[in-house]
């Protein structure tokens, strides 16, 4: 059967969610993808915190001094979350809104946020401040003012969830990305693998695996001539202020997406250390090769 390419792109979680399918016809490549875009949406509103009434958000509400049971979406993101924070002793931190939230506030105001209100976002982030329970399938918050913030790896996690709703419809041959998040499933017809343009190193063929990129070189605030990233250093409550970008080739996107935002905290050498937890994980830090 004669397989034709189709593309879409649709924004969800705030970028360009762009899906590759190979399929018969049409009608096929159409009703997969739409259904794949439904999935993404449905996460939206589980993961989101931009949206006042998302699972997340009223969980921040609700779980301060007791437990409150979530989704197995949700509660999922946060377990993979936390245990990558106890493996990266915090660098890795979903618990870190808080700050996040100083951080945009600064790329509003063009300043920092000053000591006081610094300190209280701190304490009101740490991963070690978030108990969850198996059995319970449960969160509980342990600090008053806690945020939560999925941004690092709640895109590589819905580009896992993308490519398994068009498996479900019958198309292996896709790939799914969400701005630096990319999953690739099978290869288009009679290629090794999905062609993908790497900023400093040429082309690579990928399929069957996932492809994160993260660091400071975007999205960054600029006070007094310091830059400031979106990525929070947990250990200064600020924005990393080097100059990073990591690259994690992994087995699905949610690992890719959260070691590359962890392995652009750690730097190297801590950052190549984290493979051995995750098979197949290949992560790569340049630095001062950007300059
Ligand atoms: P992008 O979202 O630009 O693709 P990342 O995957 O690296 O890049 O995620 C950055 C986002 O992760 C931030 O916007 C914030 O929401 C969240 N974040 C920031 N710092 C941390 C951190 N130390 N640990 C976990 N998540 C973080
Ligand atoms: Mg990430």
């Amino acid at each position: 059967m004669q397989l034709q390419r189709f593309e879409f792109t649709q924004i969800r979680m705030g970028v360009d969610a762009r899906i590759v399918v190979y399929a018969p016809d049409e009608d096929r490549a159409v009703r997969a993808c739409r259904a794949a875009y439904a999935r993404l949406s449905a996460l939206e509103q589980i993961m989101s915190d931009y949206r006042t009434d998302s699972e997340l958000n009223l969980v921040c509400q609700r779980a301060i001094g007791r437990w409150v049971k979530v989704s197995p979406e949700l509660f999922y993101v946060l377990w993979r979350g936390q245990k990558l924070a106890e493996q990266t002793g915090g660098a890795f931190d979903v618990t870190i809104g808080a700050l996040v939230r100083l951080w945009r506030e600064a790329r509003r105001t063009g300043k920092l946020p000053d000591e006081a209100t610094l300190r209280t976002a701190r304490a009101r982030s740490g991963y070690s401040l978030m108990e969850l329970s198996l059995p319970r399938r449960a969160v509980r918050l342990k600090a008053d003012g806690m945020q939560l913030d999925l941004g690092g790896i709640a895109k590589g996690y819905a580009c896992d969830w993308a490519l398994r709703v068009l498996h479900k419809h019958g198309i292996t041959r896709a790939l799914i990305q969400m701005g630096g998040d990319i999953v690739a499933g099978d290869a288009p017809p009679g290629e090794r693998g999905w062609r993908v343009e790497l900023m400093e190193d040429g082309t690579i063929l990928l399929s069957n695996t996932a492809l994160s990129t993260s660091g400071s070189t975007e999205q960054f605030v600029e006070v007094d001539g310091v830059r400031y990233a979106h990525i929070i250093d947990p250990r200064t409550g600020l924005g990393l202020t080097k100059l990073v970008l990591a690259r994690v080739r992994a087995r699905d996107g949610i690992t890719a997406d959260s070691l590359a935002t962890a392995a652009a905290v750690l730097g190297e050498p801590d950052a190549k250390r984290l493979e051995r937890f995750y098979r197949n994980a290949h992560i790569t830090v340049l630095t001062r090769e950007l300059v």
